[in-house]
């Protein structure tokens, strides 16, 4: 392996395979066959070395049958985006050629791709161009970045050096967050030693209530270590946090806000739906997702901190090996946990690049019009009730009591056409739509809609029958 031909062939044939299944998307089935076989790719390590043509093709026919086509049109579950082309192409480029991207010595090109992306993301989501955004895995690992840097800004205000001395002696750190954020908060606050949060009460599209924020906040000592979590886009109702009220409110305590918009966020890039982050902006930290609503490739996350400092004194470290570059922009690592790290920009900056500001806008207001049909399209079947106000990308139903709604998931998923997930949510079983890919037209989501009706007739011919 090391002349042209022989890289282009092997690498032509990944991308064979992968143009292919790619092409395949609309037409495939989206939930993988029950019982396909795992077989192949199992069994034992061979002792000796292996062909790389045969163990490219060996992966692509035994994984195929596999693969949950979460690209496709069809797909619905979780909250899962697709690959917009250029950033799937921008990937592939990216792990040929293989960077360490957490040192701007160690591939210069990397770091100014990521400094594009820095600049563009702070643009189209409205937030401060002083601050600064670390490239991590996902919404999870996200949010335990921005905490920490929160958990480090606070305590130090404090008069607490937790690089020094750990939490060993600090002050509690009062933790508020709202009573439906995404378990990732308390996962990543378990990480950083700040054990379970005070979860404040939530509306009933699980908006946290200014007035139960004011009186969560009056129980907080005056002077206390305090960071609060918001969010940007529910994962069952879509729906924001009203930050313009929220976040002065914990700053007249001296607190730290921390939104956590992995799905939501990108809301502020349309001018339609700008409206509901008004006030977003005012915050301390926020963490978004670009392999979900924007549409990278996994795993892609955004850490943002409004303080570049406070982000650097959370995750910076020495090590004598290390090339400083002059001048006060943050090194790559300053900015996540990762040390060595891939260059995951390629893909955003590709995907960011490709759609220019309007295809993004038109991106995030296309996943909103599919949500509003599909709500319209579920509403219109008898004995299904849609549960939440569809501001943005999430859709959640239920049918009746929670056997018949559980019975017609199963019913969806047994089906295979689409893939819709289920779910609890204000305590009852819910069937969720998340529109979250590029890939869905209107098309898809009336068939969505047409599989849910089938399932309904179905569950409910069974009851009557049985
Ligand atoms: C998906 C999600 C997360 C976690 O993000 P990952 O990218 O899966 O790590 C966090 N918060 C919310 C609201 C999410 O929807």
């Amino acid at each position: 392996m090391r002349t042209y031909e022989d890289w282009d062939g092997l690498l032509a044939r990944a991308a064979r395979h992968g143009g292919r299944y790619l092409a395949g998307l609309p037409s495939r089935r989206v939930v993988p066959a029950a019982g396909w076989d795992a077989g192949a790719l199992g069994g034992a390590l061979p002792e000796q070395p292996q062909d790389p043509h045969e163990v490219v093709e060996l992966l692509a026919t035994a994984a195929d049958a596999g693969l949950t086509a979460t690209g496709s049109g069809r797909f619905f579950g979780f909250v899962i985006g697709a690959a917009l082309p250029a950033a799937v192409a921008a990937d592939v480029l990216g792990v040929a050629w293989d960077q360490n991207a957490g040192l701007r010595a160690a591939s210069p090109a990397h770091a100014a791709v990521e400094d594009a992306v820095e600049r563009w993301v702070l643009d189209l989501l409205g937030l401060p161009p002083t601050a600064t955004v670390g490239l991590v895995p996902g919404g999870q690992s996200a949010n335990f970045t921005c905490l920490a840097a929160a958990r480090d800004a606070v305590l130090r205000r404090a008069g607490h050096d937790v690089a020094r001395d750990g939490l060993t002696g600090a002050p509690r750190v009062h933790v508020l967050v709202g009573a439906e954020r995404h378990e990732t908060v308390d996962r990543a606050l378990r990480f950083l030693g700040l054990g379970a949060p005070v979860p404040v009460a939530v509306d009933d599209q699980g908006r946290v209530r200014p007035d139960a924020l004011t009186d969560a906040l009056a129980a907080v000592p005056d002077g206390a270590p305090l960071v609060v979590a918001l969010q940007a886009g529910h994962i069952h109702s879509g729906g924001y946090d009203p930050f313009a009220e929220l976040v002065p409110l914990v700053h007249a305590r001296g607190g730290w806000v921390h939104v956590d918009g992995a799905i939501g966020l990108w809301s502020a890039a349309s001018p339609r739906l700008r409206h509901l982050v008004a006030g977003v902006e005012e915050a301390d930290s926020w963490s978004t997702d670009a392999h979900k609503t924007l549409n990278v490739p996994y795993d892609c996350g955004l850490a943002v901190v409004a303080d570049p400092g406070a982000l650097r004194a959370a995750m910076g470290m020495q090590a004598a090996y290390m090339v400083p570059t002059p001048g006060d922009a943050l090194e790559p690592f300053e900015r996540t946990p990762e040390w060595s790290r891939r260059g995951r920009a390629f893909g955003t900056w590709a995907a960011l690049r490709s759609l220019g500001r309007g295809g993004v806008a038109d991106l995030v207001d296309r996943l909103h019009a599919n949500a509003l049909r599909t709500a319209a399209g579920l509403g219109s079947v008898p004995g299904v009730e849609v549960l939440n106000d569809v501001v943005s990308t999430q859709v959640t139903v239920a049918v009746g009591d929670d056997a018949t709604t559980r019975a017609v998931v199963d019913h969806v998923l047994a089906d295979g056409r689409v893939w819709l997930s289920g779910s609890r949510w204000r305590d009852r079983a819910v069937l969720r739509v998340s529109l979250a890919g590029w890939a869905t037209d209107e098309d898809d989501v009336d068939l969505a809609v047409q599989v849910v009706r089938e399932a309904v007739e179905a569950v409910g011919a069974a009851r009557a029958g049985g």
